[in-house]
């Protein structure tokens, strides 16, 4: 008898080999909430669809994103770790909810007006119903609890009404209300010290990258902009190789340089060093274990295509409810 909490839910889409951000952000937290709760994690690829212009990569992005999922701790004898597409029966649920879904209210939501602004030539209709598909992922496994950022907050709260739109039209009680958990998301800043950590802008750190990889990126990271000479005393606390250093270093080393800097006790190609030494260490087992499974991809396929199944059982379970409570014949 499981003495779990109850269901999480979390989605990310097929991003291919995540890099730090999304290890800091999203995974280590995953990892972490499969002790208290029973977990059900999806990697969203029909999402990837409103987006994407070609899904040329879409196979080997979903394949390397389990990998680093699964070398990062996520235990898939005890979580579910499935491919949004492979349980048709959230397409379904999408259908009907779109039903009890004001268009206006879709169109009004911020997120919509950014993904216009960022792909004004590609906006589709599945791009409106965006939050509806993310409502339906949710709520077809009946989650009570959803790990978000502040930011997404609004993603859950929409998901919400959508239970309450939809139990008031049928007049019934089959849809979860999810709660948020509110999760303290670092914001991981890339190496050129300004921007979030991200793929697109070329400002990551892969986390499955080779040791020397890791020291040539960590290399490349923009420090104190102030600093422009050995000499010249630092400032730690606008340095964001400072910042990693306070995740991957030892307190003594985080004082040292918190210390050393300030008086130009330590030069930034020193400082820099150690991070990438710290960096490749705390990684070392995680990329041990990456290796490892690469040796067989079709055995995370079948663990993909297992959790599947498993996210099947519990998605018929709520259509059936679901069908009935509208009166389909
Ligand atoms: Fe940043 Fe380290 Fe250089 Fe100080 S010594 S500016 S903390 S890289």
């Amino acid at each position: 008898m499981s003495n779990k909490k109850g269901r999480v839910f979390s989605g990310a889409r097929p991003t291919g080999r995540q890099h730090l951000g999304n290890y800091l952000g999203a995974i280590k937290n995953y990892v972490a909430l499969q002790d208290e709760y029973n977990c059900v994690y999806c990697i969203v690829d029909v999402h990837a669809l409103t987006t994407v212009e070609t899904t040329q990569n879409l196979r080997q992005n979903t394949i390397e994103m389990a990998l680093d999922w699964l070398a990062a701790g996520i235990r898939p004898e005890e979580s579910i770790v499935f491919i949004q597409s492979h349980v048709p029966e959230v397409m379904e649920l999408h259908t009907y909810l779109s039903m009890v879904t004001p268009l206006g209210k879709l169109t009004d939501l911020p997120t919509f007006k950014e993904k216009i602004r960022l792909h004004p030539n590609n906006v589709n209709y599945g791009l409106v119903g965006y939050p509806v598909l993310m409502s339906a992922d949710i709520l077809l496994y009946r989650a009570s609890a959803v790990p978000v950022g502040v930011d997404q907050a609004p993603h859950i709260e929409f998901a919400r009404e959508t239970v309450r739109s939809f139990n008031f039209r049928y007049n019934c009680d089959v849809l979860v209300e999810p709660q948020m958990k509110i999760t303290q998301v670092p914001k991981v800043i890339g190496i050129d010290g300004v921007q979030k950590m991200s793929k697109s802008l070329d400002n990551h750190i892969e986390i499955a990258a080779t040791a020397e990889e890791t020291q040539k990126r960590v290399m490349q990271m923009v420090t104190d902009p102030q600093r422009q000479r050995r000499s010249d005393p630092g400032n730690p606390d606008v340095c964001n190789v400072f910042s990693f250093h306070k995740i991957f270093s030892t307190p003594e080393e985080v004082e040292m340089v918190n210390t050393e800097c300030r008086k130009a006790g330590i030069g930034c190609v020193d400082c820099k060093k150690m991070l990438a030494k710290n960096l490749n260490a705390s990684l070392a087992p995680f990329r041990a274990r990456r290796a490892e499974l690469e040796k067989d991809t079709d055995a995370v396929w079948d663990v993909l295509m297992d959790g599947a199944k498993r996210a099947r059982v519990i998605a018929e379970e709520t259509m059936t409810d679901v069908r009935q409570a509208i009166g389909l014949p």
